[in-house]
């Protein structure tokens, strides 16, 4: 098939018995066509697909073994994952859903992105429903070289601390070029959060892996405050250019797997949720 995002619960597949929810709401499901169990309808993502030879459909049977060698290479085998700290790009773990795996070293990544950080315990473990909750490696996300304060000060997998260094730098960028200003800081409304979704109880959000986070809005340098309520509102408004240019360069910079905005759906009307799942959901 080609690359339509589709998620575990479009089949049923969920690999962890029962789920939790968003943070803040019962449906951060990647789709949302997902109740009526078709495939998802966001855009394409930016996703590098798994190569076909160019000249698939022209190959000519070859005898000539020197032709045979000759003739197209191989199509490139999948990049093996992980890039720790960014969107999880590869194919074939799409159907996946469990705690991420933890970036070897991650501390000293850390370290070297110039991230302010205290190691958290979120101990991993199983809900009497059978869920997988926590973080291997949870750290306190205390800001990095851009300059973003985050309040509340969040607890994070390791490998979304990563991510949200690289946040906080297209946060300023877009803010300089749509606001002509710096952010001062973001207000989160929650990364961890163990407990089952009422909507889609087989799926396990992001959330309970302290994967994900929700960010309802950001405080310039003037203290003047955007809300990502205005998302929706007209192009010419700088706070609405700001805010879809923010969301649009996560997603296709691979910051994070799943970007949903108020554009996605009503549970999502007042904040982003971003997170590192395995698959990707372009909710911009
Ligand atoms: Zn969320």
């Amino acid at each position: 098939m080609g690359w339509s995002r589709v998620g575990p619960w479009v089949f049923g597949l969920a690999l962890v018995g029962s789920a939790s929810s968003c943070q803040r709401s019962a449906a951060s499901r990647p789709g949302s066509t997902a109740s009526s169990g078709t495939v998802f309808s966001e855009a394409e993502p930016r996703r590098t697909p798994l190569a076909e030879p160019a000249s698939t459909a022209a190959a000519p049977l070859v005898a000539d073994s020197r032709e045979a060698r000759s003739a197209e290479p191989l199509p490139a085998a999948p990049q093996p994952w992980p890039d720790f700290g960014r969107a999880d790009t590869a194919l074939d773990n799409d159907f996946t859903v469990g705690p991420p795996e933890s970036p070897p070293d991650c501390h000293e990544r850390l370290k070297a992105a110039e991230v302010r950080f205290k190691p958290a315990a979120l101990p991993v473990r199983e809900t009497r429903g059978g869920s997988i909750c926590g973080a291997e490696d949870a750290v306190l996300y205390l800001g990095s070289k851009h300059g973003v304060r985050y309040s509340p000060a969040p607890i994070v997998s390791c490998g979304m601390a990563l991510a949200l260094a690289r946040f906080d730098e297209v946060v300023q960028l877009q803010a300089a070029e749509n606001l002509g200003s710096r952010v001062r800081s973001v207000h989160q409304l929650g990364t961890y959060s163990c407990r089952k979704m009422a909507r889609f109880p087989r799926w396990v959000s992001e959330h309970s892996y302290a994967n994900a986070i929700d960010i309802q809005s950001f405080v310039l340098e003037s203290w003047r405050t955007v809300k990502v309520t205005s998302y929706q509102r007209s192009e010419a408004a700088p706070e609405t250019r700001f805010l879809r240019g923010v969301a649009r360069a996560l997603f296709d910079d691979a910051v994070f797997s799943v970007v949903l905005t108020p554009a996605y759906d009503r549970l999502h009307h007042d904040h982003f949720h971003l997170d590192l799942a395995r698959y990707r959901v372009d909710g911009t």
